[in-house]
């Protein structure tokens, strides 16, 4: 018989333990209802209930998970579901009744607490959790032969002012990306040396979650000794360092915010002899006081007089090749809008420029002198047109 287990899936559930499939699959199904998220909201502790009473079906409903949670009292995603199977080592594999689960992991943890790392190839009493395992599965437990890997692609973040995103411009970037090691030349090995662990950073073991449950395992990549035999001291048998580097990036004409530029090679090195990967670097163009993306069209805000509105004026309006002019047609109102063709952003893809948009709007003429006043004044005796009488016949409610 196994151990007491921590959680007792089988009681989780309300089932007997050896309860059948469907049985199993039913009681899930009552208490997945009852205690679902949705239909108590806001409730913790019900979605506590749930979130156990779908871990328990998650192993028990799984024919190898449960085999496994039957043996030990415990199922983790660690250990390889299919590895219990017979040929590992005997045939009959190591006895595991009796076994005190509990107590077990106790003692891994005051070895935790306790002392230093052991030294250098010291054999450990106790094993470690994964030894255990590994005996029993016919895990190896030495290291698993290199594979060439691709490189990770590495992601950078650029801020370009808008006058550099709109004509282009050349960046060097100072990043941080992993190169392949000088000294073993990406093996990661190297003639008697001894290096520390990089995965446990020598202390000989890591820890890992299994579902609630934290466990110290024994590393297995040093075998719980924190230090790799044979391994290149410059690289601590990683076979690539992290180097700071500079990379010239060409940012294209007309670049947009949130575009995204790939640098071919220039994200890790590969392990192994397998290729670098790419380094990615997406654009954020600063905003300008007055000039406006609209995808390949520049918009902007132009201010017309009352005077240049109502008698129509030849103006300037800045576009970013320089100033332009522009026809304000008589009777110009606010928030009408023109276009200077092919004076936005050249799109390189397509090989042709935007537009530039004009949105005008009215400002009212300062007023502190007499002339102005009495002009104005005239102008009202004239202009005797209710401008709001649009409005006015269209606000009264229905009758
Ligand atoms: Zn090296
Ligand atoms: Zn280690």
């Amino acid at each position: 018989m196994a151990s007491t287990p921590k959680h007792d899936y089988y009681k989780t559930l309300g089932v007997e333990r050896g309860a059948e499939e469907d049985d199993i699959r039913k009681a899930y199904r009552k208490l997945a209802r009852k205690y679902h998220p949705d239909l108590n909201p806001g409730d913790k502790a019900a979605e506590d209930r749930f979130k156990k009473v779908t871990e328990a079906y998650d192993v028990l409903s799984d024919e190898s998970k449960k085999k496994v949670y039957d043996q030990f009292g415990f199922y983790s995603d660690n250990i390889p579901p299919n590895g219990a199977q017979p040929g590992a080592g005997s045939s009959s594999g190591p006895n595991f009744e009796g076994f005190d689960f509990a107590e077990f992991l106790r003692q891994q943890q005051q070895h935790q607490r306790g002392g230093p790392p052991p030294p250098f190839e010291e054999e450990r009493g106790g094993g470690g959790f994964r030894d255990i395992f590994g005996q029993f599965f016919g895990r190896n437990s030495s290291r698993q032969a290199v594979h060439p890997e691709r490189g990770a692609d590495l992601e950078y973040g650029l801020n370009v002012d808008f006058w550099q995103s709109i004509k282009g411009t050349q960046v060097k970037l100072s990043i941080s990306r992993q190169e392949t090691c000088e000294v073993c030349h990406g093996s990661g090995s190297s003639g008697n040396h001894v290096a520390v662990c990089p995965e446990c950073d020598g202390s000989g073991t890591v820890t890992q979650m299994a579902g609630a449950m934290k466990f110290n395992l024994t590393c297995n990549r040093c075998n719980g000794t924190g230090r790799l035999k044979n391994a290149c001291p410059n690289c601590r048998g990683e076979g690539r360092l992290s180097r700071p580097d500079s990379v010239e990036v060409r940012i294209p004409q007309g670049v947009a915010s949130g575009s995204r530029l790939r640098v071919a090679g220039k994200g890790n090195a590969g392990t192994a002899g397998g290729p670098s990967g790419d380094l990615y670097i997406t654009v954020r163009v600063e905003d300008h006081p007055f000039f406006e993306r609209d995808g390949d069209n520049i918009v902007i805000q132009i201010p017309l007089t009352i005077s240049e509105a109502g008698l129509g004026a030849k103006i300037e309006v800045p576009t970013i090749d320089g100033r332009a002019l522009l026809k304000i047609p008589q009777g110009t109102q606010s928030g009408q809008k023109f276009r200077l063709r092919e004076k936005g952003v050249f799109n390189g893809r397509k090989n042709t420029r935007g537009d530039e948009i004009v949105e005008v709007f009215l400002k009212a003429p300062d007023v502190h002198d007499e002339r102005t006043r009495e002009l104005l004044r005239e102008l009202a005796q004239i202009q005797t047109d209710d401008v709001r009488s649009d409005i006015w016949s269209k606000v009264q409610p229905a009758a």
